[in-house]
């Protein structure tokens, strides 16, 4: 089962403009409940605003603007 926000979560563009690895979303988004330990996750769930650029590792990645 993959992360209940894969669709809609940023992560998808930012794949397709190949600003970011695909590894986070084998790591993590599409990985058997490893998308429970997303800091994008964690705080989408707590309504908590985080920005686009946070990683599922709790880092920002600041070559991503937007
Ligand atoms: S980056 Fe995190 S919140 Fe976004 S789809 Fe992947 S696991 Fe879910």
């Amino acid at each position: 089962m993959s992360c209940p926000w894969y669709s809609i979560c940023p992560s998808r563009r930012f794949e397709r403009e190949g600003r970011i690895d695909r590894s986070w979303k084998r790591g993590y988004c599409r990985t058997m409940d490893n998308w429970r330990n997303c800091q994008r996750y964690q705080l989408e769930e707590k309504g908590i605003p985080h920005p686009d650029n946070l990683l599922p590792d709790g880092k920002i990645d600041e070559s991503i603007r937007e």
